[in-house]
């Protein structure tokens, strides 16, 4: 089914700069906390979750941001839209819906899987160190990314009503 994602972009519309700051840096801080969680346990690990981290969110670019309506402009909110076409080409003919569905899987393991390794420690290692940094991740991860979407960055997107992070629809 085509959606309205799929008119021509807009152009006019520029987000500022602070804008895209506060939508990328508290994902930034969420993949150093991760790592610094992780990094006790092994470093290896770490360095291979910060590896990861970064390439799901190329994945992101690359799978899910060129069926947008934001592609290619700078009217994305997190200013992702700017960067992709470096990396592909516009595609149509699906929805964005689902392609959105079907690719964010990508991204779920930056939450939980330092997550996992943090109730590891707290239950096996237990430190002041390692539940400031919990702490700090929980807070970022799950009350202040999702709070920054909702009430700022995507709150104004013009895609919202097509987007299932912001509607939380399951078709
Ligand atoms: S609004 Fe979302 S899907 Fe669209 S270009 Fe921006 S990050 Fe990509």
């Amino acid at each position: 089914m085509e959606t309205k994602n799929q008119n021509p972009p807009c152009h006019e519309k520029r987000i500022p700069l602070w804008l895209v700051l506060l939508d990328n840096l508290p994902t930034l801080a969420l993949f150093i906390l991760g790592f610094l969680i992780i990094k006790p346990v092994s470093a290896i690990f770490a360095v291979s979750f910060l590896i990861y981290a970064f390439f799901s969110i190329v994945w992101f670019w690359v799978k899910i941001c060129p069926w947008c309506h934001h592609f290619g402009t700078f009217a994305c909110p997190c200013g992702y839209g700017a960067v992709a076409p470096k990396l592909t080409r516009r595609k149509t003919g699906k929805s964005f819906r689902k392609v959105f569905r079907k690719h964010i899987w990508i991204v779920v393991p930056n939450w939980f899987v330092p997550s996992a390794f943090a109730a590891y420690l707290l239950i096996t290692d237990y430190s002041t160190k390692i539940l400031v940094l919990s702490v700090a991740f929980g807070f970022t991860g799950f009350i202040v990314i999702p709070l920054i979407s909702k009430l700022v960055g995507c709150k104004n997107c013009e895609i919202k009503d097509d987007c299932p992070w912001m509607t939380g629809k399951k078709d």
